[in-house]
């Protein structure tokens, strides 16, 4: 059914397919160019055409239809002949397993003005069951390169791409069908490996409250909610808004419950430290660990 169809039904947003191209989005902005265009630039993407998958309601029912989806397109499968369904056949990539219909994640960073020039008007990015330094990460990287997309250098956006590549858990990036290219999958991996490992994040910068008594840290100090192992010397980074980072090495871990210095700490702790660093830092930054 054509978006026009929509169009004269009254609807004012319309989510394209992740199978159209930036051709076809062109075209259809130009035919109804009242409608409102949303499509999705980041994230796990379908083997299916989309409305096309039954997988994830039959196996657990779950739709992915109605967003519901488990993905058990990255599940292992075996192959059966019909007539010796109690003789299954591994099929085997490497020693995890494979990866039969295990699409890229979709990645269109480099393609956000070319989106927004052809008429998107909305840019969605997967954020169902992600950690907050995913969200975080992924909302800095993009609306650093939406905001500034009409002087932002080539250099720029290819080290942001990096910063995806290297420093968040990801399937290996392709561009979909946006270019009118073919899928792309990894069948070797399910994930790319990745050396940085999110530690923490920065709670009201001025002050906290433990046990009821209030904290106040000084301008060189921040408060860091701990979710994984910090220690002193290691190479942290800290994500502010709109991708900003800020690179310290801790010489000094304070406790700030009492005060006591501390040489490394651990997520299981659940403690709240204080970092002394010579910038303010917004409240909710995230803070990653080389590993
Ligand atoms: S199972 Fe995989 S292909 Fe099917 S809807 Fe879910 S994510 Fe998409």
């Amino acid at each position: 059914m054509s978006v026009k169809f929509w169009h004269d039904s009254g609807v004012s947003r319309v989510i394209l397919g992740r199978e159209t191209t930036l051709e076809e989005i062109k075209e259809i902005h130009k035919r109804v160019p009242n409608v409102e265009l949303e499509v999705f630039i980041h994230g796990a993407m379908c083997m299916a055409y989309s409305g096309r998958c039954f997988l994830s309601k039959y196996f657990v029912d779950r739709s992915g239809n109605l967003g519901d989806c488990v993905q058990p397109c990255r599940w292992k499968y075996y192959l059966i002949e019909e007539k010796r369904p109690d003789m299954p056949l591994e099929i085997i990539e490497e020693e995890h397993g494979s990866y039969i219909l295990n699409s890229k994640d979709l990645n269109l960073l480099r393609h956000v003005k070319d989106l927004i020039d052809a008429g998107i008007v909305s840019l969605k990015i997967e954020g169902r069951a992600k950690s907050v330094y995913y969200q975080a990460m992924i909302n800095g990287i993009y609306s650093h390169a939406i905001e500034n997309r009409e002087n932002i250098a080539q250099k720029k956006i290819d080290f942001l791409y990096k910063e995806l590549e290297n420093k968040i858990i990801n399937r290996g990036y392709t561009t979909g069908f946006i270019l009118n290219e073919k899928a792309d999958q990894d069948i070797e991996n399910t994930h790319q490996k990745i050396n940085w490992e999110f530690c923490g994040i920065v709670i009201n910068s001025n002050e906290v409250k433990i046990k009821s008594k209030k904290l106040k840290t000084n301008k060189n100090q921040i408060f860091i909610k701990v979710h994984n192992c910090i220690r002193l010397n290691d190479e942290i980074e800290i994500i502010i808004p709109k991708y900003n980072v800020i690179k310290i090495k801790p010489k000094k871990i304070i406790n700030a419950e009492n005060g006591e210095e501390l040489s490394e700490v651990h997520g299981g702790q659940k403690k709240i430290i204080i970092l002394e660093i010579n910038k303010k830092i917004p409240e909710f930054s995230v803070l990653r660990r080389k590993i």
